[in-house]
């Protein structure tokens, strides 16, 4: 089949690498100018390795492995140690691999074989499915014909708009807002993972290897803006923290401010009875986000892919029994996936300066 994948992220780009090896004549078209491989690192884990392993990467993926510092460190003003915590508590990352972001979509970019084509800067405008096939325009202004339309292109996709309505009938917003940005390295003392909290909102320094990242939590209800306006998010980010200039706030929001690559999003997921339609189906983000909270959305993107794949081949002539198989197999990844995340929020922006006394004091008990 001629199948255009929608979005070049680990969803898109493992499509497109599953896909092809099942035989199929594969189109990548990414939104952005170039491969978005900034965030921090993410987990792959269960049987998301197994996947990694049957698409031929868990070596280099293993090669590329990191170790995260096991603890958070809750500092005061004074930089301070108030309290500990172990990562795990805020993600469960027993028996997972860790890679940086970047590492993993490299090395899927490398996957996808040379003839497949990923073009950059484009993304589909309108979509006309007539049973048969699905006619697509393009932003370029370009048009094309395709047997099979698959939605990669994250959170806030235009493929589950176009085909399925908007956003705000999947998206429930958990009531946090997210940010990372890069920092120079020497920012990180130590190897430390410092992070700092007012009430409602943690503004911290993590990193890996030799990079530094300034990450950001808050507390907030849903915000109308252009999702895809940088000087918007950093806006946002700003207005929040304004005023704020205790411990190294500050120091952060210039590096938010000064990196064109900010990572800025609503800690959201997307809930869907159905991830496909006619013949257009979502991957990834698109489909069922279980937000950064989760540590769960590299491996969901990645097994989601591989049960697409393997159950077009198994069903070559009946895309709904294939499309059903895929949710069948998925779903319940996606269920265990998504109700992990609401916990680690609490934990990391309490919302009162009560609340942050009290964790703090739990923390110190429990250490003791
Ligand atoms: C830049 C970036 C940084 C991230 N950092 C973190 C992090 O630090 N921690 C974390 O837990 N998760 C992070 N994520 C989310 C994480 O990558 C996903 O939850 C997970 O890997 C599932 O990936 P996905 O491919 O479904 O979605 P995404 O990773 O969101 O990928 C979607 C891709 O589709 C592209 N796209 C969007 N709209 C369109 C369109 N209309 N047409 C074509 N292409 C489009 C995007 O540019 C992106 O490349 C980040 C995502 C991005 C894009």
């Amino acid at each position: 089949m001629r199948i255009l994948v929608s979005g070049g992220g680990v969803a898109g780009l493992s499509a497109g690498i599953d896909l092809v090896a099942g035989g199929h004549d594969v189109t990548l078209v990414e939104r952005s100018d170039h491969l978005r491989v900034n965030g921090s690192p993410i987990d792959i884990r269960g049987e998301s390795i197994g996947v990694a392993e049957e698409m031929g990467v868990l070596g280099q993926i293993r090669a590329r492995r990191i170790g995260m510092s096991e603890r958070i460190e809750f500092v005061d003003a004074s930089d301070r140690i108030l309290a500990e915590l172990a990562a795990d508590e805020v993600n469960d990352t027993a028996g997972d691999v860790e890679i940086p972001r970047e590492d993993l979509v490299t090395i899927l970019r490398a996957a996808l074989p040379a003839a497949t084509p990923l073009i950059f800067g484009e993304s589909i405008v309108e979509l006309h499915d007539d049973g048969a096939g699905v006619d697509v325009r393009f932003s370029s202004g370009t048009s094309d014909r395709f047997d099979l339309v698959v939605g990669a292109d994250g959170m806030h996709s235009a493929t589950r708009r176009l085909v399925f309505g908007p956003e705000h009938l999947f998206l429930r917003h958990l009531g946090f807002y997210t940010a990372i940005a890069a920092l120079p390295p020497r920012a990180r003392r130590d190897g430390r993972n410092s992070m700092f909290n007012l009430p409602g909102l943690m503004s911290g320094i993590t990193g890996y290897q030799d990079k530094a990242l300034a990450v950001f939590l808050f507390r907030s209800p849903w915000i109308d803006y252009d999702y895809r306006d940088l000087d918007a998010q950093k806006r946002i980010l700003t207005d929040v923290f304004a005023g704020q200039r205790d411990w190294r706030v500050g120091e952060l929001l210039e590096a938010a401010l000064a990196d064109a690559e900010l990572y800025f999003d609503s800690v959201s997921q997307i809930d869907m009875d159905a991830w496909h339609r006619g013949r257009a189906v979502l991957v990834g983000d698109a489909a069922y986000c279980a937000s950064p909270l989760s540590g769960r959305g590299t491996s969901l993107a990645l097994t989601g892919a591989w049960f697409l794949a393997e159950a077009l081949r198994e069903h070559p002539d009946d895309v709904e029994r294939a499309f059903a198989q895929y949710e069948r197999l998925q779903r319940p990844h996606v269920l265990r996936a998504q109700a992990t995340a609401a916990p680690g929020g609490d934990l990391l922006a309490p919302p009162t300066p009560e609340a942050i006394d009290a964790r703090n004091e739990r923390l110190r008990t429990a250490s003791r």
